[in-house]
């Protein structure tokens, strides 16, 4: 019997953020042993399957990303649309993509359902000695727009698992 006939939920997810702040790899990293990525080139967009147990239920998340398009500001209400929760990117390491959040929460709120889940997310966090953004600052932002936070390491796979699966389990507790 495969995965599939067994699922209980099917739910879509993104990333988003700055041009490298790290959602290539942390999608591929995420994903790993047990996902697909496939891509559609001709929206300009890449997705994995993820698998996940959740209690006892099997949860089919399928997790988007913008395989490079927010550099030319092409990501539209498409990419968003059913979209239940999205990992909000930043870069510790750059303060730029720390600043560019304010952008992306408004376009969060413009294109995404009203009770979309985010899950804010301070990558590189191995590069600590280049830091330029304060966890404080991290979790400040956080607890004022009520997302959760954690910082990440793609590279040293810290925290990744827990950050997708942050989301997935608030996705699952309002459905
Ligand atoms: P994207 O444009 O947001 O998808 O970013 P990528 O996943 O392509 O990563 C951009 C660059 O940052 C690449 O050179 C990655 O190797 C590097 N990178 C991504 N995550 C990490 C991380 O956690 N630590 C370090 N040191 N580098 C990372």
């Amino acid at each position: 019997e495969s995965f599939d006939e067994e699922c209980d939920y099917l739910f879509k997810a993104v990333l988003i953020g700055d041009s490298a702040v790290g959602k290539s790899n942390l999608l591929s990293r995420f994903g790993k042993n047990e996902f697909c990525i496939e891509s559609k080139p001709t929206i300009g967009v890449e997705f994995a399957y993820r698998n996940i147990r959740v209690g006892d239920k099997l949860v089919k998340a399928q997790i988007w990303d913008t395989a490079g398009q927010e550099r030319f500001r092409a990501i539209t209400s498409s990419y968003y649309r059913g979209a239940l929760g999205a990992l909000l990117v930043y870069d510790i390491t750059r303060k730029s993509t720390f600043e560019s959040l304010k952008k992306w929460l408004k376009e969060v709120r413009e294109f995404g359902s009203r009770e979309m889940v985010v899950v804010l997310v301070g990558n590189k966090s191995d590069l600590a000695h280049h830091r330029e953004v304060n966890i404080e600052d991290g979790r400040s932002l956080a607890q004022l727009e009520d997302l959760s936070f954690m910082e990440t390491s793609a590279k040293e796979n810290l925290n990744v698992e827990e950050a997708f699966l942050q989301m997935i389990t608030r996705i699952y507790q309002l459905s």
